[in-house]
């Protein structure tokens, strides 16, 4: 039997790794994570994809378990300020696209224009998070559902039991290393052995697989399957096993972020249920609100910016608050490994790869990958098709969200400096030109954006296109000649529902202050 785990590392990928396989096998995995004492993890204050509520679900973990630990906020939308010109902002929601006699609400949109505004006219929550209300009522009921009576206790009910049938998705912003040290104990209670110690050297056999991990103080940590949870190091994957890494930066130049926590009383502050990213000369600064701080970084090119004019600048948009705290500079890998999974070490996290994280994918990586590894879990004969599965899946993930992203540099405005500017030359991912060209006769489907799983519906393309206004799209031809009727009393019923909810929501502070 194949059941000796080894991860090395206890950043989040780690112990999102070590809890997931003990709620997935128990018992039948042994599992030894060691984590270095001297070597950090990443932790900037995360904003998430909303897939991850399946990975609590999975643990069994209710909101109200883990997110006052880990002080966690909802996060209903990534904001996009700035990037078509000084001034404008628009939402890209998890909320689901409506559609009317078959073309998306957006398309509609494009020739009704109702107002100016695609993500109010087409979604109800962008008005929800500017007046920075709680997608979920005090009593714990979600907007669209009522509260369960039966349920044993308040917030009772399963996130699929909600977002299966739910128009109005949500994901979550945390402290990484507070989610990090509450999955710590969860493990730990589960039988995982949790050792703190440098790993020194990796020991190969003839053929260059790992047999074991040599530590400074515990010796040699042996196993079947290793998992590289070591960051952008890369320890076993990258260093000992030679994977080579692919770098995405000639289509994603930012390569370099720094980083504040600051703490903030959130309560005069108000939070707004979503992440900001807000366009600035050399790439962009992310505001993650969270119970008690908002975390905040410049993801920026160092070609184009040093870390010390990064650093100025993002302590002058944060202002006075962030006098005292000090920031965390930080190198990015972007890319991936070619294969995350070789011979026996399987990379997950930053190991395996990362890009910038303007659309809140790293720990979307990590729980994907942690799902496929359970579906292909190597047999004792480690047959290649499950690692060949599992290798395909990751890649396509990560070359799937680097195409998104390129597509908001490419279609953005801006315009105004270098950096801006040569946003609009620089070459793209193979296909992205082609599909941009059917994209401007015709808003994105499911028919023409990347073709593999990257956990992007294609509304999510039209919200970069309608959003960053720099590529002209136009209604589809048909709508011409189609009564539009049903499409302005769907508008309407946007309206409306967003008049009841903007009434009677609490604001997102005062949900989360029940917990604190
Ligand atoms: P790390 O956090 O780097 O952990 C590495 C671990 O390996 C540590 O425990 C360390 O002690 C251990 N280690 C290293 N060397 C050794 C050794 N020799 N022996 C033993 N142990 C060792 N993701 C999102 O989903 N949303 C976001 O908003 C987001 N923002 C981000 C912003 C920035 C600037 C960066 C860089 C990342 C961001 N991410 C985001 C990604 C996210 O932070 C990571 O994906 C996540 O934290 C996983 O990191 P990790 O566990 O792979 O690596």
């Amino acid at each position: 039997m194949l059941n000796r785990v080894v991860i090395v590392g206890g950043g989040t990928a780690g112990w999102m790794t070590a809890s997931y396989f003990k709620a997935a096998f128990g018992d039948r995995i042994d599992i030894t994570l060691v984590e270095s004492g001297n070597v950090g993890a990443v932790g900037v204050g995360e904003a998430t994809f909303s897939d991850i509520r399946h990975f609590f679900e999975f643990l069994g973990l209710k909101e109200k378990d883990w997110m006052p630990a880990c002080n966690a906020t909802y996060k209903l939308a990534v904001r996009f300020e700035n990037w078509r010109e000084q001034g404008h902002y628009y939402y890209h929601p998890f909320e689901q696209m409506r559609s009317v006699n078959g073309f998306a609400l957006t398309d509609w949109w494009l020739k009704e224009k109702p107002t100016e505004r695609f993500d109010k006219d087409c979604f109800v929550m962008s008005s929800v998070i500017d007046a920075g209300l709680s997608p979920r009522h005090l009593d714990g009921s979600l907007i669209d559902q009522p509260f369960d009576e039966g349920a044993e206790e308040m917030h009772g009910l399963t996130m699929s039991e909600h977002q299966g049938k739910t128009q109005f998705p949500y994901a979550y912003h945390f402290e990484a290393a507070l989610l990090a040290k509450y999955l710590t104990q969860y493990s730990v209670d589960r039988g995982v052995k949790h050792i703190i110690d440098d790993v020194s050297h990796v020991d190969l056999d003839e053929r260059g697989w790992i047999t074991g991990v040599r530590t400074g103080e515990h010796g040699d940590l042996t196993g079947d399957l290793f998992i590289d949870c070591t960051g952008f190091r890369g320890l076993l994957l990258n260093k000992a096993l030679e994977e080579p890494f692919i770098s995405y930066q000639d289509t994603l130049p930012n390569d370099s972020a720094v980083a504040l926590q600051v703490p903030m009383d959130m309560e005069k502050r108000g939070i707004r249920p979503c992440t900001t990213a807000t366009a600035q000369d050399a790439g962009w600064i992310w505001t993650i609100p969270l119970m008690g701080r908002v975390g905040t970084g410049y993801v920026y090119a160092k070609d184009y910016l040093s870390p010390d004019e990064a650093e100025r600048t993002l302590r002058e948009f944060v202002g006075p608050a962030a006098a005292d705290v000090e920031a965390n500079h930080i190198k990015m890998r972007i890319g991936r490994s070619r294969n995350s999974w070789v011979k026996n070490c399987v990379g997950i996290g930053l190991a395996s790869g990362f890009v910038e994280p303007l659309e809140s994918t790293g720990i979307f990586f990590i729980h994907h990958a942690i799902e496929q590894l359970v579906k292909n879990f190597p047999g004792p004969d480690w047959d290649a098709t499950y690692r060949n599965r599992y290798n395909d899946a990751v890649s396509h993930v990560m070359d799937g969200v680097r195409e998104f992203l390129v597509l908001h540099y490419v279609a953005a405005k801006r315009q105004d400096n270098q950096y801006w500017k040569d946003t609009k030359t620089r070459a793209v991912p193979d296909g992205l030109a082609e599909r941009l060209e059917k994209w401007k006769t015709q808003l994105p489907d499911s028919e023409t954006i990347f073709p593999y799983y990257h956990g992007l519906p294609a509304y999510s393309y039209m919200c970069v296109l309608l959003g960053m206004g720099g590529i002209d799209v136009k209604p589809s031809p048909g709508l011409a000649l189609t009564d539009s009727a049903a499409a302005q009393r769907e508008f309407a019923d946007i309206r409306e529902k967003t008049r009841q909810l903007t009434e009677t929501l609490p604001k997102a502070y005062d949900y989360f202050s029940q917990w604190h």
